[in-house]
């Protein structure tokens, strides 16, 4: 059978032209980016160009993006380093209760370390509320950290205004922008981030890259230590190829963001507005322009928890429970409880994620599977 892919919230394919400009280097340029010969150069000279790609399809100068392993690296990173960086000034950091575990699980660890950390919560709609944070803001608060879009349920935040009351306050702010990088166009110096976590697969690039943007003069503390790698910031030999291969995505994706995501919506629309129904309800922003267009989370009311999840992998179609770093663990999701549902009413929700390469017949299908599983389960089978 024929598997129809509705998860690109939890990763996505490699494209074609991510695959061919990244295989050159897995093969014929695999010197270390650091060596000083020839063969080293060409591959230090693709590292930089690399950067330099990425750095521009946000705004930032090349100077400030260093290459990670992973989002969640990126994320890490963030928290601890600039935690303590920072701890001379105070040790109370700003987030909200819906951040992927990266950020949430790295803000847990500092607690060991004496760390303050406030979890801001949010509305049914997944927002967090500007007046919250400027509540919270303490004299020792040092890092807001508010992700730019959320992975289960696709609520893109008040990043600027936020960031605006953190600098307003002497504060700095992060962004975990692994959901939004590729699929919102933005430009961190307008938006005014102090710090910025993407991922390479989350946009059509490979997996096991990331990268992290640091504005010039943020005070941040090294992760992983080692050599003399990403400016002596973040030690590890360079994976040239990862580094051209997200490169290349990214710039595709911002190039094709608009026609993208018109597509995208459009199916997304077609999905609620035929999935309609008394036993369905939508979680958190359905459309709009405070929302992810392909991301879409859906309650099946009164079912058995888990139980239309696992009829849609019969149908042949792959979504997801609230996120997939969640679906290893029986914890119901920070995120829809944070929303407002209920423990039982969360496990009762299925995340679709739509991308550039499905297809109106793959909807159609789709559509066609959650009726009659919607239809059987009303009748008690
Ligand atoms: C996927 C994701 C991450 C983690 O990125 P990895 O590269 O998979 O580690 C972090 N934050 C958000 C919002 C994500 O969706």
């Amino acid at each position: 059978m024929k598997r129809i892919y509705l998860d690109h919230a939890a990763t996505t394919p490699l494209c074609k032209e991510a695959l061919s400009a990244m295989q050159p280097y897995m093969t014929e340029y695999f010197a270390n980016a650091d060596s000083t010969h020839f063969l080293g150069q060409e591959s230090g000279n693709a590292v930089l160009s690399a950067r330099d790609t990425i750095a521009k399809c946000i705004g930032a100068k090349s100077s400030e993006i260093y290459f990670t392993a992973s989002g969640s690296e990126a994320d890490s990173w963030t928290i601890k380093g600039v935690a303590f960086a920072n701890k001379q000034k105070g040790k109370h950091i700003i987030t909200t209760e819906i951040e992927h575990p990266a950020v949430f699980n790295a803000c847990e660890w500092l607690k060991k370390e004496g760390f303050d950390i406030t979890y801001l919560k949010v509305n049914k709609e997944g927002l967090v509320s500007i007046e919250d944070i400027e509540n919270a803001i303490r004299k020792d608060t040092i890092l807001i950290s508010v992700m730019f879009a959320n992975n289960e349920i696709g609520t893109i935040e008040p990043i600027k205004e936020i960031c605006e009351i953190a600098h307003a306050n002497n504060i700095l702010f992060h962004t975990d922008a692994v959901q939004a990088t590729g699929t919102i166009k933005y430009d961190v110096k307008e938006l005014g981030v102090d710090l910025l976590s993407m991922s390479g697969h989350k946009f059509y690039g490979p997996k096991g890259i990331g990268a992290l943007y640091v504005k010039e003069g943020v005070k941040i503390d090294s992760l992983i230590n080692g050599g003399e790698q990403e400016r002596g910031k973040r030690g590890g030999t360079t994976p040239v190829y990862l580094t051209v291969g997200m490169a290349k995505a990214l710039e595709i994706a911002v190039k094709d963001i608009e026609q993208n995501n018109t597509y995208i919506k459009k199916l997304k629309a077609k999905l609620i507005q035929s999935i309609k129904d008394e036993n369905i309800a939508f979680n958190g922003i359905v459309n709009g322009n405070n929302v992810l267009p392909g991301t879409l989370s859906v309650l099946f009311k009164d079912t058995l928890p888990g139980i239309v999840l696992h009829n849609l992998d019969i149908a042949g179609v792959e979504a997801s429970a609230g996120s997939a770093c969640a679906a290893a663990s029986d914890k119901p999701s920070r995120t829809l409880l944070g929303i407002g549902l209920s423990e039982e009413d969360s496990k009762r929700t299925v995340r679709f994620s739509i991308g550039k390469d499905n297809t109106v017949e793959e909807i159609d299908t789709t559509i066609k599977s959650i009726k009659s599983i919607v239809e059987r389960l009303k009748k008690g089978n």
